[in-house]
């Protein structure tokens, strides 16, 4: 996967795709990181990237021309990589690249979910936009864009720790990212559910002692704990994902009993 973002500050994206799982996915070669200041593409004597907005009122606007230029520029270059890696290849066996995800890192986008996280671990090549200031001139989200993201109701001073949230978590998708397999499949929200409880040594800490289940060796019960664990968690910090999450009448009746013990204490 190729992962490029627009910026105005690339330094910020240094230590984030240098170190741990990210870092080593780069150097595995699976994923290609790359953080492009778009100020060289303001195509002016100041390298002006914003400007005052038209209607008058307070606070800069990101122009388009400089976002649009820097587009079209990795989409060119990516056009170029592709024909010459197909140069000695038939007509027949040559493929178009599958066009990018232009993603817009806004507080008025869609919300981000594991599920959207999913989606676009699917994708060959992710372009994120990173704005600052007040806001992006409208033609941006038009005319170029094909996501809008918000990372949560609540506004940052720039795009870009959204982005790294969001490249973050498709990374570790990919395939190859973690080393243990099956660790992404279990996670939260990946489910459907919150993940069940989690324990190390030491055994007994300060008292606090690991439950007998987990130490008794018998798998399919202690899968069964925690399957269970998961969805008492799931109802008691985030119901609302239980009314979408895929469950055998066994759970439900098993999750109705939780509630119901849990009405009878609190009369
Ligand atoms: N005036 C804008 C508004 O009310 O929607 C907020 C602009 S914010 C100060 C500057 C930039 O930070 C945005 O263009 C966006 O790139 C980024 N940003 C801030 N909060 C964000 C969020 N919750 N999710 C994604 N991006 C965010």
């Amino acid at each position: 996967m190729k992962i490029d973002v627009l910026t105005l500050f690339p330094e910020m994206f240094d230590g984030v795709f240098g170190t741990s799982i990210l870092g080593k996915a780069r150097e595995k070669g699976i994923v290609s990181l790359r953080a492009v200041n778009f100020r060289p593409y303001a195509g002016n004597r100041h390298n002006t990237v914003d400007d005052t907005p038209y209607g008058g009122g307070g606070g800069m606007v990101l122009k388009p021309d400089p976002i649009f230029a820097a587009v079209e520029d990795l989409l060119e270059g990516q056009a170029k990589e592709a024909a010459s890696a197909e140069s000695g290849q038939s007509l027949d066996e040559q493929q178009a690249p599958k066009p990018p995800r232009v993603i817009l890192m806004c507080p008025q986008g869609e919300t981000y979910t594991q599920k959207k996280a999913e989606e676009l671990a699917r994708e060959e090549h992710l372009i994120f936009i990173c704005g600052h200031y007040e806001g992006y001139d409208e033609r941006i989200r038009e005319h170029l864009v094909t996501d809008e993201l918000s990372i949560g109701d609540y506004v940052l001073t720039g795009g870009e720790l959204p982005a790294m949230t969001v490249i973050d978590s498709v990374v570790r998708l990919l395939p190859g990212v973690l080393g243990n397999a099956t660790s992404a499949v279990a996670d939260s929200f990946s489910t459907g559910l919150l993940e069940h409880p989690h324990y190390t040594r030491p055994l007994d800490f300060r008292g606090w002692k690991v439950p007998d289940i987990l130490l008794s060796g018998h798998h399919a019960n202690i899968e069964e704990w925690r399957r269970r664990e998961s969805l008492r968690r799931t109802l008691e910090r985030r119901p609302d994902l239980l009314e979408h999450a895929d469950l055998t009448i066994k759970e439900k009746e098993w999750l109705q009993s939780v509630r119901d013990q849990k009405a009878s204490r609190d009369i």
